[in-house]
């Protein structure tokens, strides 16, 4: 599932490949996946040219002339290519946009599950609620710290859900998560509002640089992008936790552990990432 650094890396290859270009028309094979319906859709699109393309968290901002929007976003599996017009279309294309300059931009999805909505630029908070309630991206002007200590002192849930959702931080996903976690030696399993102000900034500075880090790893990539856009790029190097579970910690040689945390895999290191105390007196209990 792309992340935030896939989906920026994605919005960047994007911007560096059709920005500036115009629509011609759209060809909409699976209706589902647009709103309003297809009919609508594809006829407020022709003639439009897409002037930038902005992202937010995880979804992708194409801004066209004419003051509209298209949200979309790839959930699973989407993925973005452009292609000279007419060639081969592959199984899983299920939107082309195709372009006045003789070429295609193209949406696949092989599980269907991506989205795009057209709505009038200005107005997509109104529109979709998750944009309406994301918490703050990831970076150092718009994650500070008294944000983080008021939101995690006002909850009790365990980090990683916590972190995982959308509306208290943008854009973390599983992945990243578990890295941070790792890098901050903070147990996935502690409750939010008993982490203490050193270890807020020690986490926040963590995913600030984690995920600057990864979006710089991902661009090295963007080469590949008329083919494959959104492929993993070459940060999964540099990963410490994550698909590691079996291994010696990179710190300490303790084997790193996979567990279910509210139904998502979480890998850690049992001896940089202690029990919080809570836990640690349950399990000697029982
Ligand atoms: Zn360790």
């Amino acid at each position: 599932m792309p992340e935030l650094p896939e989906v920026e890396t994605v919005r960047r290859g994007l911007t560096q490949l059709v920005a500036g270009a115009t629509i011609d028309h759209v060809d909409v094979y699976y209706p589902k996946m647009v709103r309003p319906d297809a009919e609508i859709f594809t006829a407020d699109l022709i003639g439009r040219k897409i002037e930038k393309i902005d992202r937010r968290g995880k979804y992708l901002l194409f801004r066209f002339s004419g003051d509209l929007t298209l949200i979309s976003h790839l959930r699973m599996e989407g993925k973005y290519d452009v292609q000279p017009e007419g060639s081969p279309i592959p199984k899983h294309t299920h939107v082309i946009f195709h372009l006045k300059d003789q070429r295609e931009l193209r949406y696949n999805d092989t599980r269907k599950f991506g989205r795009m909505r057209l709505v009038k630029t200005g107005t997509e908070a109104t529109e979709l609620k998750s944009l309406a309630q994301m918490g703050p991206e990831p970076t150092e002007s718009a994650l500070t710290l008294a944000y983080m200590q008021r939101v995690f002192g006002k909850s009790h849930k365990i980090v990683k859900p916590f972190l995982l959702d959308q509306s208290k931080i943008a854009g973390l996903g599983n992945i990243y998560v578990d890295e941070v976690l790792w890098l901050s030696k903070i147990n996935p399993l502690t409750p939010a509002d008993t982490l203490t102000q050193a270890q807020l900034s020690v986490l926040r500075q963590n995913i600030i640089a984690e995920i600057a880090r990864a979006i710089q790893g991902h661009g090295t990539t963007v080469h590949t992008f008329s083919t494959a856009f959104g492929e993993t790029g070459d940060f999964q190097n540099e990963l410490h936790v994550y698909g590691h579970e079996g291994e010696p910690c990179e710190r300490c040689g303790t084997e790193i552990v996979k567990i279910k945390v509210a139904q998502r895999g979480t890998h850690f290191c049992p001896h940089c990432q202690p029990y919080p105390p809570e836990m640690q007196e349950g399990l000697v209990d029982d």
